[in-house]
């Protein structure tokens, strides 16, 4: 194959919050994998990992510090403050300098050894290519349930997503360049890349146990998540109280149709207590709802409007950007 003779640098993205206990064993298993890859001409001997720390309140940069001078393959990106998983993860997409970028998470979950077949799916023309997990075994029951009724859900209401795919994926160059055009604050990555387009692949494997340390995603986070998978896609649920306050149109309609027919045709006349405060309580209940609702897109073309920046690189580690004046430095953190 001609294009192993000019293999392309491969940028593995992996945002990194308090991830102290898992990050050397990561770093040390990634960078044989890419060692072995280079070896076997797969990638270019300047590929290497771009680990961004996400605000982390532990020693997860001076630890991405510590490597990145020990080693050329290692490069870090520090931004200023916690921004969320999907935040981290564009601030390494939009700033690893690879021809091919893989975005990981840092706990060793995914199977790194799937990037072997993920570069061979690239080199076969596929410019993204999804990772999707086999089975969940090693997910508590809950969170398998929530996940997988999630993903069920999402595509029930229209959202185009990989079944059992999180953020592990390869992605081209030409489709970093495309990603970069999306201007949207409230990042679903996953539901953002499939409508790219272009030539995609999807490779399955096993997900493991985390190596060490636990969960960055309390439920609290995993729930946001799952609101602004719908509310940036769909306007379902809109359409959804639009079709409720019809049927309810309807049906009051019929019951005083009813109601005008017992007074007009019988001698039981109604007045009745309930008839008339139950659907005070009925429609109060909808219409909050329903305000609930749309508060929550309005939230949404709010925090788009404001256009607000999505990260700031604080500072970077290893080679990329040495060599630099520091305003030079700090102008191009600032306007990325
Ligand atoms: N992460 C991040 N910022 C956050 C939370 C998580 O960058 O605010 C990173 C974390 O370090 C890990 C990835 O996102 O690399 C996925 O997090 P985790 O493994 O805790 O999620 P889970 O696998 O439990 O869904
Ligand atoms: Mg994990």
């Amino acid at each position: 194959m001609s294009e192993m003779e000019n293999p392309v640098v491969l940028s593995v993205v992996i945002p990194c919050y308090n991830e102290e206990e898992v990050l050397p064993e990561t770093v040390k298993q990634l960078g044989e994998l890419l060692n072995n890859m280079v070896a076997e001409k797969l990638i270019h001997p300047d590929s290497h990992l771009c680990l961004v720390d996400d605000g982390s309140k532990d020693r997860t940069w001076e630890i991405i510090q510590e490597l990145s001078a020990q080693s050329s393959q290692v490069r870090g990106l520090k931004l200023a403050r916690n921004r969320g998983h999907q935040n981290a993860l564009l601030a390494g997409l939009e700033n690893a300098e690879g021809d091919v970028l893989v975005s990981i998470d840092a706990d060793l979950q995914d199977d790194i050894t799937v990037i072997r077949t993920m570069m061979m799916e690239y080199y076969k023309g596929h410019e993204i290519v999804y990772g999707v997990r086999k089975k969940r075994t090693t997910d508590s029951f809950f969170k398998r349930f929530t996940a997988e009724g999630y993903y069920y859900l999402l595509s029930k209401m229209g959202v185009n997503i990989v079944f059992n795919h999180a953020d592990y994926r390869l992605m081209s160059r030409r489709t970093i360049e495309a990603l970069r055009r999306y201007e949207e604050v409230n990042l679903f990555l996953r539901g953002i890349i499939p409508t790219i387009g272009f030539s995609t692949a999807e490779v399955y494997y096993d997900r493991a146990e985390r190596f060490a340390g636990e969960s960055k995603y309390p439920l609290k986070k995993m729930l946001a998540l799952a609101v602004d998978g719908i509310t940036s896609f769909s306007a379902v649920p809109l359409r959804f109280i639009a079709g409720l306050g019809f049927i309810i149109f309807i049906f009051s309609m019929l019951i005083s149709v009813w109601a005008l027919g017992v007074r007009l045709f019988t001698d039981e006349a109604i007045p009745g207590w309930a008839s008339s405060v139950l659907p005070m309580y009925v429609l109060g209940g909808i219409q909050i709802l329903s305000l609930g609702v749309i508060g929550e897109y309005v939230s949404k073309i709010y925090m788009e409007t404001k256009r607000r920046p999505r990260y700031f690189i604080e500072r970077a580690a290893g080679q990329s950007l040495e060599g630099q004046s520091e305003l030079a430095r700090i102008r191009e953190q600032i306007s990325t």
